[in-house]
């Protein structure tokens, strides 16, 4: 074992071999440490260097994979300025803009990259892999790293979709519900301008949520919900159960616009005025947009690896190019992107392990989705069928079965704490015929 010295970063943990300014942050503060390095028969650790593209839960559950078999040589590299952050809860920044700097919100704390000298930089893009010498460029305004690596993992997420009105609209303040600079840039409309009529396009988890956030923002924004499909959270609400949680909607002062195509976009100054195929139109002040994701391919093509809508990858988050793995949302398994934190982070864990050779297969199985706004919301499992219904206001349960066995179920309102545990239970267990149909009548008995 030989002992080395490098410099870390006080301000983001960024490690380099000399003393002089941060190559990551520009920061003088740099503090000497001592780190061991095994020699190369040693361990299977001294021959790895792990470069990671993309701070999300993906590449965070590589890393904790590694650093739990003593892997260290791992380098982040992150486009967004923050640690890894829990991206389902950037709704929140818009009720308390500070936030965004609680420990609460990041997945692991500044501590746990310095604590495994895990070399991270925040702020820079990677732009080109060169795949001949194995080494990663990124970039972060003028500042350029070259980073070398003998296993590469790409956990760069999707993008926003943008549907073609979008695109073509001539306004560039049409916000994105995805990352922390989105809800930044929501705030300061707020503070810069003043808003009314906020339109939110897609009605599925982050919209509702956005619209919750906004409602609670201001009693005096008027929250518009377009929806192309006829209901509400089409993915994971039956037709009954959304319209329970639309009438919830609708008392708590969200209009809902659902069956509408837009049209167009037109912009007059600050205002906007979205245009329906059906001559309709309604105008507003701000508009957000959540219409799914868009795998991001263009790094993994540019190097060779197959693409189809995502970055295509094996059980064990190989991709066709050696050395080359893909997990998160930015990858596509068995024809699916699943877009979701628990698979993001499942395929992380299994990345992980396959880097050091340890093969566990990646198995999808149905999560559960959770909605807190307004009144609780809870679907798990498959979501059509035929059913068993109890509804006591906005209390409601609907269970799903196929062939007398539990499949799936939607929850509203308290009765989730009291039925949740059961229902997962029951569906992973195939809960069928009478034991089933004993223990629906159960849960019927809690409302
Ligand atoms: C408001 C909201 C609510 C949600 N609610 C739920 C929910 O209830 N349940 C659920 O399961 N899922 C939910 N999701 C989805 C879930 O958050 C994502 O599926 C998950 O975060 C994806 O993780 P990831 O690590 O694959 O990608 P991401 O979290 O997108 O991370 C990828 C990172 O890579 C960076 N990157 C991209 N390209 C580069 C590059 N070239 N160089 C460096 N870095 C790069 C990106 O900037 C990004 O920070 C929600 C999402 C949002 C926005």
């Amino acid at each position: 074992m030989n002992i080395n010295i490098q410099y870390r970063c006080d301000i983001c943990s960024n490690t380099q071999l000399n003393e002089d300014k941060c190559q990551c942050c520009g920061s003088e503060s740099l503090k000497k440490e001592e780190y061991v390095k095994e020699n190369s028969q040693s361990s299977l650790s001294s021959n790895l260097e792990v470069v990671i593209v993309g701070g999300g839960i993906a590449s965070l559950s590589v890393i904790r994979c590694l650093i739990e078999k003593g892997i260290h040589s791992i380098t982040l590299i992150c486009k967004e300025k923050h640690f890894p952050y829990y991206r389902t809860a950037i709704p929140k920044i818009l009720l308390d803009p500070p936030f965004c700097n609680n420990p609460q919100f990041f997945i692991e704390q500044k501590k746990f990259y310095q604590k495994n000298k895990i070399n991270i930089l925040l702020g820079f893009t990677v732009k080109l892999i060169d795949l001949k010498n194995s080494i990663v460029i990124a970039e972060k305004d003028l500042v350029r790293q070259e980073i070398p690596f003998s296993k590469l993992v790409l956990a760069v997420g999707g993008e926003p979709n943008k549907p073609p009105f979008i695109q073509q609209s001539s306004s560039n303040d049409i916000i994105p519900i995805h990352s922390i600079a989105d809800m930044e840039a929501i705030n300061s409309l707020f503070e810069t301008r003043v808003i009314k009529q906020v339109a939110i396009i897609g009605a599925g988890l982050s919209g509702i949520e956005i619209s919750n956030a906004l409602r609670r923002k201001s009693a005096k924004v008027t929250v518009t919900l377009v929806e192309i499909a006829d209901r509400i959270l089409p993915r994971q609400l039956s037709k009954t159960a959304s319209k329970v949680f639309m009438d919830v909607l609708l008392k708590n002062g969200i209009q809902l616009k659902l069956n509408s195509q837009i049209k167009a976009i037109l912009c007059e100054g600050n205002t906007k005025i979205i245009e329906f195929s059906n001559g309709e139109n309604i105008t507003c002040d701000l508009i957000c947009y959540s219409c799914g994701i868009k795998s991001s391919v263009q790094l993994a093509q540019s190097i060779g690896c197959k693409i189809n809508h995502g970055i295509i990858v094996n059980e064990y988050m190989q991709t066709n190019v050696s050395n080359v793995f893909a997990c998160g949302d930015c990858c596509e398994y068995n024809g699916r992107c699943y877009g979701n934190w628990t698979d993001s982070m499942k395929q992380g864990i299994v990345c992980g392990k396959a880097i050091i050779g340890e093969f566990t297969k990646y198995i999808h199985t149905p999560m559960p989705y959770f909605v807190f706004s307004f009144i609780g919301v809870y679907s798990v499992g498959i979501i059509e069928g035929e059913s068993i219904l109890k509804q006591n206001g906005n209390e409601f349960m609907e269970i799903f079965l196929k062939d007398g066995c539990i499949i799936g179920g939607n929850l509203l309102g308290k009765i989730i704490t009291k039925v949740q545990r059961d229902l997962v239970t029951s569906i992973e267990r195939k809960t069928e015929g009478e034991e089933a149909q004993l223990l629906i009548e159960k849960w019927k008995t809690y409302f």
